[in-house]
């Protein structure tokens, strides 16, 4: 982690999302009327660096080639980076006939193990991935590859018709305002992407009718988000039999698994295809739902290998593990990276959208759940809870009463009482100051009577909004 200290870059901390500033306590305390403006502006330079000479190019190539092309290019810049690699003798083993399936498949441990040794260059900009087990990873990017992260962001938007500048509603787990706010609003704009983003952390029974005014309002062309946030908006609009001023060209969910009876419920209330996305904070791998509802690999992304626990590639029909290799980022390259979510190789490989390569049935793995607070709302995505927790072995968020919640770590040698207040702090702002919070420290955290790890313990009887679901589909 010494060198990437160093290479940190100008523009600040290291960003999940696309606000810094909601993360910031600062932030909270400005007046309402001055957020907006934050926002936008903070935005505003993030716009520069997202949409740049890279981003233009490869979303032009995107529109205007077809999956043959872009899949032959996909192969063409595949052999160049492995080439790059082999001359640098850089970490890898890469055989002469550089033959990708004879570089071994390599997991986050590994990785982290043998970081100083994979970060090549001066990184344009750092994600952070989070993952379940609370053992959080920074990953660099170069410039090419992160801007070519949004060429595919509105690649995919552009199924359902939506471009650059249409006025987007965005429900995704910023924290626009602070988590004991009572009143509305419960949104803050975004000027500078015409984008109004949503709290994900208010949206209770009370609240929702508020939400739903704010969206008639507003009138999106397009709404993204987490599935169970806009889940919830959908299911009381049909409950309250709620007319909607407006119609979106298309929903996108992404981030969580978006369960079959949220995706019925979405596409239902707002009277169009809900579109389900995958990606990583790794870049590797890159799953998007086309017009006739296939999900597809996209192949010039990254190179993703479907891989059985042997590391050999699956055959259609079968389930693996998504083994990916971003050839575009150089800043941090990543071969063979087994990113842990499992996908289905559909059987069935035809379809004619010409919006993707291979088709998989399903992904599945990190299957959220939700935590209920004592106020009725519902909070997901929890993983979010470790991000900045370092010394954390693994972790367990589990519910057995409504006013409380316990948080099961396996701690490393290192871990102190700092550590578990920024974990505290991260709890009380998304679960607000109802609920009781209590950590349990283990040796080892339980598994699964089926050997699965389950990061939400979810006890209690929440099924009223939470119907069961046969399938499921990771976003
Ligand atoms: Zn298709």
């Amino acid at each position: 982690m010494r060198s990437l200290k160093k290479w940190s870059p100008g523009f600040g901390r290291i960003l999940d999302g696309l606000i810094i500033l909601s993360y910031d306590q600062l932030y909270y305390r400005l007046p309402y009327f001055l957020k907006p403006g934050v926002v936008s502006g903070h935005a505003f330079l993030k716009k520069r660096e997202k949409y740049g000479r890279f981003f233009r190019d490869i979303f032009s190539f995107l529109l205007s080639s077809s999956v043959d092309e872009q899949s032959s290019k996909a192969e063409e810049e595949l052999r160049f980076f492995l080439s790059s690699i082999r001359k640098k003798r850089l970490f890898y083993e890469i055989p002469s006939d550089l033959d990708i399936r004879e570089i071994p498949i390599i997991d986050k441990s590994i990785v982290l193990q043998n970081y100083d040794q994979l970060l090549q260059e001066k990184p344009y900009y750092i994600g952070k991935s989070s993952g379940t087990t609370g053992q959080p990873l920074a990953i660099p990017f170069s410039m090419q590859a992160y801007q070519k992260e949004y060429a595919f962001w509105w690649y995919h938007r552009s199924f359902g018709g939506v471009t650059r500048g249409e006025k987007v509603a965005t429900i995704a787990g910023h924290k626009v305002i602070h988590v004991n706010t009572k009143k509305p609003p419960f949104w803050v704009m975004n000027h500078a992407e015409n984008q109004l983003f949503f709290s994900s952390y208010h949206l209770s029974n009370e609240n929702l009718r508020y939400y739903i005014k704010a969206l008639n309002r507003f009138k999106p062309t397009f709404i993204h988000g987490y599935p169970s946030s806009i889940y919830l908006l959908a299911h009381y609009i049909s409950e309250n039999e709620i007319n909607l001023e407006f119609q979106p060209k298309m929903i996108v969910t992404a981030s969580e698994t978006t369960l079959d009876f949220q995706k019925r419920a979405i596409e239902n209330a707002f009277r169009c295809k809900n579109y389900i996305w995958y990606g990583n904070t790794e870049c590797c791998g890159h799953i998007t739902e086309c017009p006739r509802g296939k999900l597809h690999i996209q192949p010039y992304h990254s190179f993703v290998r479907i891989v059985d626990e042997q590391g050999n590639d699956v055959q259609p029909g079968e389930e693996g593990c998504i083994a990916a290799t971003n050839f575009t980022n150089m800043a941090f390259p990543l071969i063979n990276y087994n990113i842990k979510d499992v996908v289905r190789l559909s059987r069935e490989q035809d379809c004619s959208c010409g919006k993707g390569g291979r088709v998989v049935d399903y992904v599945v793995g990190r299957i959220e759940d939700y935590i209920v607070t004592p106020e009725g709302r519902l909070v997901g995505r929890l993983d979010h809870l470790f991000k900045n927790a370092k010394y954390v072995r693994s972790a367990q968020v589990e519910q057995k009463a409504v006013n409380e919640v316990i948080i099961r770590i396996e701690k490393e040698e290192k871990f102190s009482s700092e550590i578990e207040r920024v974990i505290y702090d991260e709890a009380r702002s998304r679960l607000g100051d109802k609920i009781q919070i209590v950590f349990d420290y283990v040796d080892e955290i339980p598994k699964d009577t089926n050997g699965k790890f389950r990061f939400i313990v979810q006890n209690l009887k929440i099924r009223n909004v939470m119907p069961e679901s046969s399938t499921v589909h990771k976003s």
